[in-house]
């Protein structure tokens, strides 16, 4: 029965890591998966995060039950408020449902199994670039391959707003749409205040349904409520819509699968109906979320002391990202390899799209054992004041062979 099997491609981002792991090199940097380190490298459990979970530890009272399908609720109620803000008016009218999700992915897998289910074969359209899971996720929940819309130029390292709204403009009346809520991965560029209320004119006119993605809110700027921005802008709007939420990168809770989907309704009418059929949909699958980092983000969230402390250790790793990106632009002026740098500094969130071809990454990796994805895609997170020297003279090299 296993015959017909074809082996599937590696995934893009997830065998840099493997391959990472492999080189015996001691000179290896992993600039390919967007992971939060500290200036030695290493991976960094957040002291609110430690906090919580020994308290936990050492509470008789801790048990390791069942959540509900629908996951925590204390968890969700402070999840949907982070998003969407204390003020959300879908939050006060009611129209919101909220379910806990495994991180990010989860979210949109979750999202989109119900779009599937009880929306219809509706179309989606991704961005070009984009985190390139999007493109596996849609089809596997069951709805058609994913479409591109126009987003980036190369050129001018800018948003292509005008060809993005070209593309939003002609798509087919209904279709959902994936945005970026905030730090696009992998471009680090993202439309501005105007821009947004040009994407929401358009997403209104062809009704299309919007589908945020935010899995690094906090981190683009520092600031959750500025990185919320274009997610309220549009829930604010009142239209149908769906809000992903994840806190791998700014709890820095990768691996405990934490996050969030938010479906918000135009009318609270159909709300127990939707609520109930994706807690269905969840028992289908894997029948109820995982507790352990929910808990944590609950008391996190529900606390205002923990809350302000979250938001000190988030500018701290947001901070640390960008001195790395003025260190590397700064090693690249100095060192003088060929090209403006500015780029680098100007992205924001976790990565910085180089500009690097695919060539020039393969011989970075084969020559310097410096590990990035083949877009040319570095994580920022990823360099520190040992490394960025390095990394700068392998990419004047690369640039100059
Ligand atoms: N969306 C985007 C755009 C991402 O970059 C990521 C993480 N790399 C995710 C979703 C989901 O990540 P996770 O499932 O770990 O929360």
């Amino acid at each position: 029965i296993f015959d017909r099997v074809k082996e599937a491609p590696p995934d893009p981002i997830l065998s840099i890591s493997a391959a990472y792991r492999a080189d015996p090199s001691p000179k290896k940097v992993n600039l390919g998966v967007g992971a939060y380190r500290t200036d030695d490298g290493s991976p960094y459990v957040l002291p609110i995060v430690k906090h919580f979970e020994q308290q936990f530890a050492n509470d008789p009272s801790t048990t390791h039950e069942y959540l509900p399908q629908d996951g925590f609720t204390n968890f969700n109620y402070h999840s949907a408020r982070l998003i969407l803000g204390h003020d959300s008016s879908a939050l006060k009218e009611e129209r919101v449902v909220t379910v806990q999700a495994l991180s990010g992915t989860g979210a949109l897998r979750i999202g989109f199994a119900f779009i599937a289910n009880f929306i219809g074969n509706r179309l989606v359209y991704i961005p070009n670039p984009t985190w390139s899971n999007h493109r596996n996720v849609v089809p596997q929940a069951g709805l058609p391959p994913t479409k591109n819309y126009r987003y980036f130029e190369p050129n001018t390292r800018a948003v292509d707003i005008e060809g993005l709204l070209q593309d939003l403009s002609i798509a087919i009346e209904g279709s959902i749409v994936i945005f970026h809520g905030c730090a696009h991965n992998p471009t680090g560029a993202d439309p501005s205040k105007a821009d947004w209320q040009r994407i929401l004119k358009v997403v209104k006119s062809k009704k299309l349904v919007p589908f945020f993605d935010n899995a690094y809110q906090g981190f683009a700027s520092g600031n959750l409520d500025t990185d919320a921005w274009s997610t309220r802008l549009f829930v604010e709007s009142g239209i149908d819509m769906f809000v992903a939420q994840s806190y791998a990168k700014n709890m820095g809770m990768y691996g405990e699968r934490v996050g969030a989907l938010n479906v918000i309704l135009s009318s609270s009418g159909p709300v127990t109906a939707v609520k109930s059929q994706l807690k269905q949909l969840i028992r289908a699958m894997y029948s109820n979320p995982p507790l352990h980092g929910a808990r944590i983000a609950a008391a996190i969230m529900s606390d205002k002391e923990s809350f302000r402390q979250w938001e000190m250790e988030l500018e701290k790793m947001s901070a640390r990202i960008q001195t790395m990106r003025l260190r590397l632009r700064d090693a690249l002026n100095k060192n003088g390899a060929p090209g403006n740098w500015d780029h680098i500094v100007n992205q924001i969130g976790m990565f910085s799209f180089t500009g690097l071809t695919s060539q020039q990454v393969a011989f970075m990796r084969d020559k310097y054992h410096i590990y990035m994805t083949s877009n040319g895609r570095v994580s920022m997170a990823g360099l520190t004041e040992s490394t960025v020297d390095y990394v700068a003279d392998a990419i004047k090299d690369a640039v100059e062979s």
